[in-house]
């Protein structure tokens, strides 16, 4: 398959980076990562407008606009057809002749974007529910930037693994946030609660599609901060990004969430979601 790389469409095994761009040597830049159903870029618009805003943060002027963007995505679309798929889009800094950690003037920007086949949701996983554990948040202080730079968030989601589970909630000053590549959400007494936007963790697009639903739907919700100790009697606990949808959580720090299964607003709230995608589908 081709992938999109500074202007041009090329093959994935012979695209090529300068070990001089600031994305290698500094962690200078920042992505997104965006689903397609049957061909088709879901909630592309505030993708877009979420990497615009992740550009504007670390002084990057946008290098395309949305309709450009659009038209890369979909002839890299194309080449699976129909078929879900996943969008990983990358702007660095670029490359720059000297390692310099102030940000040069003249540099021109890296500009990349590849579709792969979509990490499916596992249905056994999805019965199940997932297991959490909480964790220090050790990240900076910008997660509202979709940063490329996530030793953090990979340390954090290997500690998990090995202690067994599949994510780490990360907690800072006692507030839960979000997991290390999903947020959070947590259903009491009828009530859907996700901690409102911050610079401590990032606007997910899925996160704000659900409380989309959440209020077409009529279904209780509220924005306003998780402490780790409320997580403990939460009735429902749910992790969203854009490749995981809306997962039910049924353990925390080994022990069972509520009764340990997936619970009825997870349900109808994943139903919800399904029949969004399906709306995209239909528009083919
Ligand atoms: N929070 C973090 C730290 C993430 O890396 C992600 C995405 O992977 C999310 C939240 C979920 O965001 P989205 O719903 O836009 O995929």
């Amino acid at each position: 398959p081709l992938l999109y790389l500074n202007g041009e469409f090329i093959p994935e095994d012979q695209a090529r980076v300068s070990v001089m761009d600031r994305g290698f040597l500094f962690g200078d830049g920042v992505y997104e990562v965006i689903p397609a159903y049957a061909g088709l870029p879901f909630r592309l618009r505030e993708h877009l407008d979420r990497l615009n805003n992740s550009l504007a943060a670390i002084r990057m002027t946008p290098p395309l606009d949305h309709e450009q963007w659009s038209q890369i995505l979909h002839r890299l679309l194309q080449q699976r057809g129909s078929e879900d798929q996943q969008i990983y889009l990358q702007i660095t800094r670029g490359a720059y002749g000297k390692r310099l950690h102030a940000i040069p003037e003249q540099v021109q920007p890296t500009l990349m974007a590849m579709a792969s086949p979509i990490n499916r949701r596992d249905p056994e996983l999805v019965a199940r529910g997932m297991s959490v554990i909480t964790l220090e948040d050790i990240r900076w202080q910008r997660c509202d930037i979709k940063a490329i730079t996530l030793l953090a968030n990979i340390l954090a989601q290997s500690q998990a693994r090995e202690e067994g589970a599949d994510e780490a909630i990360l907690v800072r000053d006692g507030l839960a946030n979000e997991g290390t590549a999903s947020n959070l959400f947590m259903v009491k007494e009828g009530l859907v609660i996700t901690p409102p936007k911050s610079t401590h963790l990032l606007p997910g697009i899925t996160r704000d599609l659900v409380l989309e639903l959440a209020m077409e739907d009529g279904i209780p919700y509220a924005e306003a901060s998780i402490s780790a100790d409320e997580l403990e009697s939460a009735d429902e606990i749910w992790i969203t990004s854009s490749t995981k949808e809306v997962m039910p959580v049924t353990r925390l720090n080994g022990k069972p969430v509520a009764n340990g299964l997936p619970g009825p607003m997870w349900e109808r709230m994943d139903a919800l979601y399904a029949a969004c995608k399906e709306r995209l589908r239909l528009r083919t």
